[in-house]
């Protein structure tokens, strides 16, 4: 699988990959994460743990259980560390979360393992099982450069027992993080049925099935249902673009099983809609990868008007796609685009509806941008660097390094 990579690297990377992983051999590694549907850490997963385990290295991933009280819990701290909210967390939250933790730790064998990565802050607390000899690391998923500061207080006590914490970009890196840190983007997969290349004729006939009419531009915005992704302000932005020009929105998402909120802002989301039979609200099934991927192909033009973001996969995705993305000028969005070269960073919907505007009049500038999109991300933002970096963390850990090292500004 490893060499069908080829034609999206060059061969000296991939070979640098294998001389790693030849370090490595017989490495056990664990992921622990909370789903193994919707959201962009499944999706990553999904695709990193058969390639590692491809390299030789025993890789497993592992999800912890909660119900519905654990998620709600989770969900809240997942939106205080993204910003604060009238209300922080409670100590009924955290007793509830500690529950579930405790239930967890007999359910995730973490033993066999030399190294734990453990993503976002569902399973954080599983860290009291660390034996002498593990290194446990914490791969932070979530913007938290301007948390609600009791949350992050909560969350930090447990990441400063890890031996390493990853964020995606140094921006997120707190001062009370005493732990080495890396700093790795996320990527997506070329070789997955989200990204890779489709028939033109498959395109056409998926939008026919979904009910959107091909011949109509489309404005897209593929997203977990969920308030920080602001659906509704990509709704108002379309309703100012569409007084002047024809187009159609299309609002394609789905629910994450350890996001208790989705449906309730589904049901909201298809009120905004209204009458509008230009605006279509899909929920799709989790993977309704192929779907998704040709909803991107057909775009004009992608939004992505995120209120915060982590880093935001579906931007590289549909960059990937040759489309310029409108995305909110924050975390991770803001790592991606490189504003008026391969999209545009915006900060109001007056700003996405005006950015939206000119791509739909301007065949033209869509291509030039969606052509450096697409080199932006072949260059930052595909799954071989992604998994060179896990590699450089294992080996880093493993020879018990004092000093971290900051892969992005490495020599
Ligand atoms: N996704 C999907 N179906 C949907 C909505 C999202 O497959 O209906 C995928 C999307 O293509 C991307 C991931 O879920 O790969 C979302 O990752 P992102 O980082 O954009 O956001 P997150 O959900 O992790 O906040």
């Amino acid at each position: 699988m490893l060499e069908e990579y080829a034609r999206f690297t060059d061969s000296g990377t991939l070979r640098e990959l294998e001389l790693i992983a030849r370090k490595l051999r017989g490495v056990k590694v664990l992921h622990v994460n909370s789903t193994k549907v919707g959201g962009g850490v499944a999706e990553i997963l999904h695709r990193l743990v058969p390639l590692m385990n491809e390299l030789g290295i025993e890789c497993h991933w592992e999800v912890i259980r909660g119900d519905e009280n654990f998620f709600r819990v989770t969900k809240k701290i997942h939106n205080l560390l993204h910003m604060p909210d009238k209300v922080s967390l409670s100590y009924e939250d955290i007793l509830t979360y500690m529950r579930y933790t405790y239930e967890n730790l007999s359910r995730v064998d973490t033993d066999p393992y030399d190294i734990v990565f453990i993503h976002d802050p569902q399973p954080l607390g599983l860290i009291v099982k660390k034996r002498p000899g593990q290194r446990w690391v914490w791969r932070c998923h979530i913007d938290v450069s301007s948390p609600d500061e009791e949350t992050w207080r909560f969350v930090e006590t447990f990441v400063n027992g890890y031996d390493a914490a990853i964020f995606h970009i140094p921006e997120f890196v707190k001062d009370g993080v005493r732990v080495p840190t890396f700093i790795i983007p996320p990527s997506i997969d070329p070789l997955h049925d989200k990204n890779r290349e489709l028939e033109r004729d498959f395109v056409v006939s998926t939008l026919e099935r979904l009910g959107i009419d091909p011949g109509k531009p489309i404005v897209l915005q593929v997203s977990r249902f969920d308030r920080l992704k602001d659906p509704f302000g990509v709704i108002e932005a379309y309703r100012i673009v569409k007084r002047r020009m024809d187009c159609q929105l299309v609002l394609a998402g789905s629910f994450a099983s350890d996001d208790p909120e989705g449906e309730e802002v589904y049901r909201e989301v298809l009120k905004a809609k209204g009458e509008d039979p230009d605006i279509h609200v899909l929920n799709l099934p989790p993977d309704s990868h192929l779907e998704i991927n040709a909803l991107q192909r057909a775009a004009a033009v992608v939004v992505q008007k995120s209120i915060r973001e982590g880093f935001g996969l579906v931007v590289s995705e549909g960059m990937w796609k040759g489309k310029p993305v409108v995305g909110s000028n924050i975390g991770g969005i803001r790592r991606q685009i490189i504003h008026g070269i391969t999209g545009y960073l915006v900060n109001s919907t007056e700003g996405t509806a005006f950015r939206v505007k000119q791509l739909l009049a301007d065949g033209d500038l869509r291509r030039r941008l969606g052509e450096n999109a697409r080199e932006r991300v072949r260059h930052s933002f595909l799954i071989i660097r992604h998994l060179k970096d896990y590699l450089i963390v294992l080996l880093t850990l493993l020879e018990g390094r004092e000093k971290p090292v900051d892969l992005l500004h490495a020599p």
